[in-house]
Parts: structure tokens; C-alpha cells; sequence
């Protein structure tokens, strides 16, 4: 069956942390998906709204939220980055088509889960965790939340305080350039995520964000950390 095109209207169109913008659309009536899928907007050239493209965005909502809510880090100059910041406000229409991927949580293996996200990266692993956290999920939960510096920084007050209210679930932030005041994790995922771990053949592993990232890991987890292809869930933003 074709996947139909659903127009939606926006709601919301916030900055919250530096290139990082919060937005969020009506559902279209009857819209399911599974936790971790991304749909694709239509997004038009500023200069030339003839000239149409594609772009994906994970869903960063709840499939139970009444709204669709996304997170969008901006890229220089991009297509879509110009359309969020300079463009779409609240009240305006988009056309977006979905949901699509596979990139959603597996519940057929017993391993803990371990997730690992660079900047909007960690979008689709809000919905998978909260979800199970939700449905009453008992096993170990590691999301490991990389961003440059305190200025990047998103969602972390709603993650910690999910931590709080879960004891099997761990929120660790770690800053690749952060100031002197801070507190926490410093390094680049590719360090913390192994010493977070320990073991990874104890893990079910989740890995997204920019593509520089995800394919050095995905290299590195097979190779050096011995996790096994089927334990490992890979999704780039291309
Ligand atoms: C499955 C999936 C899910 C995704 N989910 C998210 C998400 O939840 N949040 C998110 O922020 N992103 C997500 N992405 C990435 C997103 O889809 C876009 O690729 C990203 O936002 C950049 O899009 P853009 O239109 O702004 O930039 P583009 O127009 O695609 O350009 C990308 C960069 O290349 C440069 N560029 C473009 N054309 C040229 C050229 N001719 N010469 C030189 N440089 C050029 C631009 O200036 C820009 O810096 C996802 C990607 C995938 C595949």
C-alpha cells in the first residue's frame, strides 16, 4: 500500500539549545508508528518553492502523545535547517509522509539495553525509552548523551529527571569541549560508551546521530567492543 501524505500543522518552533530547535505538528487523525521511526518532509528551497526535497526527521514524541514532535540540529546553509529557522512558525502547514524504519526498540532479545546519541541523535531514543520505562521495562537502561559543550545541551533536567523516577535507568551526558565549571562526563561518546559498559556482550546496543559518528562506531563495536551484528542497531542522519 502507498504511504499517503499527511499535511499537518505546526505548533510550536522553539530554539532550545545552540542549532537545536524543538517543533512539533498536529497528528494527522488515525497516524501510528513505532517508537524510533522517522517520517520525511517535504521541504521547498527558500528561493525556488517549486523546487521540492525530501528530509528525514526521527519522531521525538511518545506514540501515545497527541502531538508529533521532532528535534532538529541545523547544518550550515541546509535546506531544511533554513526552513526551521528562518521559515516555519506556528500556526503554518507542512506535508510530511511516514512513518518508515526499523530503527525501533527489539523486544525479542533478554540484553540490556544500551543507547548512544550524539546531539538530535538522541530524538528517537526518547520515545524507546520512556515507552518501556512506561510499560514497566525491569532490565538495565544505559543512554549515554553526547554533545560538544554546556551551550548544546538539551533535554537533560527530562532525562534526569526520568533517572530519578527509574532506578534501572542511567542518563550519562558526556561534553567533548566542555568549560572548566563542569561537573560532568568529559570525552567524546566513542570513550565513554566503553567505560560506561564494561561489557558489551551483556548489551543491546543503539547507536545514533551524524554519520561521522555512527560509522566509526559501528566499526568500532564490532571490531573492538565484540558487540554481535545482531545486538547492534545502527541509525546515521544522512
Ligand atoms: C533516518 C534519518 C533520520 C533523521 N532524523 C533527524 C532528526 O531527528 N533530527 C535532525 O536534526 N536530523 C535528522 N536527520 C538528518 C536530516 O534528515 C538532514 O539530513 C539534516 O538535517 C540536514 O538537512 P538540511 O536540509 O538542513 O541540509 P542539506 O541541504 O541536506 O545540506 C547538508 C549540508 O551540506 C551542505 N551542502 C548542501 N549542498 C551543498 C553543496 N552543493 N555543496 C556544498 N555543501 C552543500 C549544506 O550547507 C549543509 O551544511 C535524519 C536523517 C535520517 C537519514
Amino acid at each position: 500500500m502507498p504511504i499517503p501524505t499527511h499535511t499537518i500543522r505546526c505548533t510550536k518552533n522553539e530554539r532550545i539549545a545552540k542549532d537545536v530547535y524543538d517543533v512539533r505538528f498536529t497528528k494527522p487523525e488515525g497516524f501510528t508508528f513505532k517508537a524510533g521511526q522517522f517520517v520525511l518532509f517535504d521541504v521547498a528551497l527558500i528561493e525556488k518553492p517549486t523546487d521540492m526535497q525530501t528530509r528525514a526527521l526521527s519522531i521525538a514524541s511518545l506514540p501515545d502523545e497527541h502531538e508529533l514532535g521532532f528535534i532538529v540540529k541545523l547544518k550550515p546553509g541546509g535546506r531544511m535547517s533554513r526552513w526551521i529557522a528562518e521559515v516555519l512558525k506556528a500556526g503554518m502547514e507542512a506535508k510530511m509522509k511516514g512513518p518508515f524504519g526499523n530503527f525501533v526498540l527489539d523486544r525479542t532479545t533478554d540484553k540490556e539495553y544500551f543507547f548512544i546519541a550524539t546531539s538530535a541523535g538522541v530524538a528517537p531514543f526518547r520515545p524507546m525509552i520512556v515507552e518501556a520505562l512506561k510499560a514497566g521495562e525491569m532490565r538495565k537502561i544505559d543512554l549515554v548523551f553526547g554533545v560538544r559543550s554546556e551551550e548544546d545541551l538539551f533535554w537533560e533536567q527530562e532525562l534526569a529527571v526520568l533517572a530519578k523516577e527509574h532506578k534501572n535507568f542511567s542518563l550519562h551526558i558526556g561534553l567533548s569541549q566542555p568549560n572548566e565549571s563542569w561537573k560532568g562526563h568529559r570525552g567524546r561518546v566513542q570513550t565513554l560508551a566503553p567505560a560506561i559498559a564494561k561489557d558489551f556482550s551483556k548489551k543491546n546496543v543503539y547507536i545514533c546521530g551524524s554519520p561521522d559518528m555512527t560509522n566509526e562506531l559501528k566499526k568500532i563495536s564490532l571490531e573492538e567492543w565484540g558487540i554481535e551484528k545482531k545486538d547492534l542497531h545502527v541509525e546515521g542522519y544522512i
